[in-house]
């Protein structure tokens, strides 16, 4: 008899979208030729930019030559990835940290998902609520939580992200040993300003505690107020990793590339109290279980950095911007109480008082044939929420808000 992980039967089933898709085929199916958009997905809808475009027809050029092919590269990224990085969004930013503090990867979700490796089982887990769940399930396959109990897996430490608290996470009141932090934050759109996540770098000295941060979505940021790195905040480097993609900042994903910044100066201890750098730790992970990013996805990648890459993803993503400008906008208009949408390409509306989540998926779909995405699915605190996202193109945004604002609730 072959014995499996039983952590993985603590989880629950992921059904939030495959319900979703459920519902609206048979919504589709009894419904023949009406069409229905939809605000629902976290996924990309604008191409890859001219200047990734190029640069990728050039790296595959350079595959085709015996002088110029490659075939394994660093697992940890090939230099001119990290260095552009490292001028890029951090030196430029007068933060300093070192090429070999940053991690070129697949994915932020990989990255956040496998981190948690590098701590012990008994480490306690704080993390917000609602939030995006691979933080939540990754440690509950490691065994790292009790039973799901009451929509709630023992063990775990929520912080309820709510309206009374702008949905910005708390403190803990018992010591923490691991924080994950998602600012801005899918899917409430709230980013943390400087003083928060201050607080929170502060608590982490104190306690000895580590932040895990992730800033997939820090391009969205217009706020001047809000910090796009963890590591703009004094004394961070000594106490968080942040996690940075590059697939809603330039479209990358399905082309895939991230990186996770690990500074030297992050220390975990063993039993006998012996400090040990995280940064060693996670090379030592990376060289055995991963073979790195692909030549011709890093030079695309890189091309993101130059001046007319620059310009290019910044028209993408003012372009997603003005969706959530559309959306917010037509959402007041039909009487309804939104958050987000500002520092992040989430727009996280209330629902009407006595409708809740479902209800409003529901409502949503059959009067104005929009699809959005339940709050609940992210969370016990999400409910009575709705994550609606600004990934669409300005035509079905447009479409979609106008019928949205029709709406009367
Ligand atoms: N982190 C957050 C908060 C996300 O919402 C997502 C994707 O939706 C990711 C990470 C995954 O990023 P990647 O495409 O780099 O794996």
């Amino acid at each position: 008899m072959t014995l499996l992980n039983d952590n993985y039967l603590k989880l629950p089933g992921s059904y939030l979208f495959s319900t979703i898709a459920k519902r609206v085929a048979a919504y589709k199916e009894s419904h023949p030729g009406e069409q229905v958009i939809s605000l629902g997905i976290g996924d990309v809808s604008r191409p890859l930019v001219p200047a990734v475009i190029e640069a990728l027809h050039k790296a595959s050029d350079e595959m085709s030559r015996a002088e110029t092919f490659r075939g394994y590269g660093p697992e940890q990224g090939y230099a001119f990835l990290r260095e552009a990085i490292l001028k890029h969004d951090y030196l430029d930013r007068n933060i300093q940290l070192e090429a070999d503090e940053i991690f070129v990867s697949d994915g932020a979700k990989s990255d956040v998902a496998n981190f948690q490796e590098l701590f012990d089982t008994s480490c306690k887990v704080a993390l917000q609520d609602p939030v995006y769940p691979v933080y939540l399930d990754t440690n509950v396959m490691a065994g790292r939580t009790g039973a799901f109990e009451n929509g709630r897996f023992g063990g775990i430490v929520y912080l309820p992200c709510t309206e009374e608290n702008g949905f910005l996470p708390q403190l803990p009141k018992e010591r923490v040993d691991l924080v994950y932090l998602c600012s801005p934050n899918n899917p409430t759109g709230a980013a943390m300003s400087r003083a928060e996540l201050k607080k929170w770098v502060d608590w982490a000295a104190e306690n000895n505690s580590v932040i895990l941060y992730d800033s997939a979505y820090e391009a969205f940021i217009t706020q001047p107020d809000i910090p796009h790195s963890i590591y703009e905040i004094p004394g961070s480097q000594k106490v968080a990793v942040e996690f940075r993609s590059f697939s809603k900042t330039a479209g990358f994903t399905g082309t895939r590339c991230a990186y996770t910044v690990v500074p030297k100066a992050l220390q975990v201890y063993d039993r006998a109290g012996k400090p040990h750098a995280l940064n060693g730790l996670w090379l030592r992970r990376q060289t055995t279980k991963f073979n790195g990013v692909p030549y011709i996805v890093q030079r695309a990648a890189e091309a993101v950095f130059s001046p007319l890459g620059q310009a290019q993803i910044r028209e993408v993503i003012a372009g997603y911007q003005q969706n959530a400008r559309v959306i917010l906008q037509a959402l007041q208009n039909a009487g309804l109480t939104a958050f987000g949408g500002v520092n992040a390409p989430y727009i996280w509306l209330k629902t009407p008082k006595g409708v809740d989540s479902w209800a409003f998926f529901d409502r949503l779909l059959s009067d104005a044939r929009v699809v959005g995405t339940p709050g609940v699915g992210f969370g016990g605190c999400g409910e009575g929420f709705f994550r609606l996202t600004a990934f669409n193109t300005p035509e079905l945004t447009q479409e979609a808000a106008r019928r949205i604002a029709g709406l009367s609730f």
